[in-house]
């Protein structure tokens, strides 16, 4: 569903990412971890072409992600996308921040939009906050509703960055379980995060980062109980 071939890319001197090679099939969760600087994010990025490459491909459900035109605004709508930051639109209620883009990009008619919406902030469980203003929520009740915004646009695949590490400790589980539930349901998902009990538990595969490289990709008990590389060994004995 999702395919990086041999993508390179640079920050001015700085070879950020390295022949970066990775697939992920449907249904499929690949958590991706790494020490802090070694590219997550920039790979993150570069799958909704919110970052360019200098070099290789980036396929989606087989089509190459175009440089720039409607078929990109049409790719990018099926690539869902969260950050460590929820980055909900302040000045609209939680209703209208998840409706927003159903209507002004699939042009969806606003009752259909409303109980797209509503049926989405049931199922990350904050639809009684329907009403409310961002602020008026916590944290992990922002990031469920970041999730709900996100599938409002029917995603095929979802890339979490971080999601719950703006979070305070006890708001991270409420987060992690919908993920959870998201990817049991069958979603494709790629996820940067530090994690490691999530990671265990959801990934069928964990990709570990180093200096804009991947140095391993393997099955979370391969990873985490096998680990190969040295880099990989102290990363790992650094957060566990
Ligand atoms: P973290 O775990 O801290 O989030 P990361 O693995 O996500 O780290 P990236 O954010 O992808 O790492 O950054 C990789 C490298 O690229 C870092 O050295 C960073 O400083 C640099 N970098 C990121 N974005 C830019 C940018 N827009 N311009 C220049 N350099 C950048
Ligand atoms: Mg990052």
């Amino acid at each position: 569903l999702v395919e990086l071939r041999h993508v390179d890319k640079h920050f001015g001197k700085l070879h950020v990412l390295k022949d970066i090679n990775l697939s992920v099939n449907q249904g499929e969760v690949l958590v991706v971890v790494g020490p802090s600087g070694s590219g997550k994010s920039t790979m993150c990025r570069t799958i909704n072409r919110l970052e360019t490459i200098d070099s290789g491909e980036i396929l989606i459900n087989g089509q190459r992600l175009p440089q720039e035109g409607k078929g990109l605004a049409m790719l990018r709508a099926e690539v869902g996308m969260v950050f460590q930051q929820f980055n909900l639109f302040a000045n609209k209620s939680i209703i209208e921040n998840v409706m927003l883009a159903p209507v002004k990009v699939r042009h969806m008619d606003k009752k259909k939009a409303y109980d797209l919406a509503m049926d989405l902030l049931a199922r990350v469980g904050v639809e009684s906050q329907a009403n409310k203003m961002p602020s008026q929520l916590s944290g992990g009740q922002q990031q469920r509703v970041a999730i709900a915004r996100a599938l409002a646009m029917q995603p095929k695949v979802m890339l979490f960055d971080e999601p719950t590490s703006a979070l305070d400790p006890e708001m991270v589980n409420e987060v992690l379980e919908v993920m959870t539930r998201l990817a049991h349901e069958g979603m494709t998902m790629i996820c940067v995060t530090h994690e490691m009990g999530f990671a265990r538990r959801v990934a069928n595969s964990v990709v570990f980062m180093a200096d804009g490289k991947i140095l391993e990709q393997g099955t979370p008990d391969e990873f985490f109980d096998h680990p190969k590389t040295d880099r990989a060994k102290d990363f790992l004995s650094k957060i566990l």
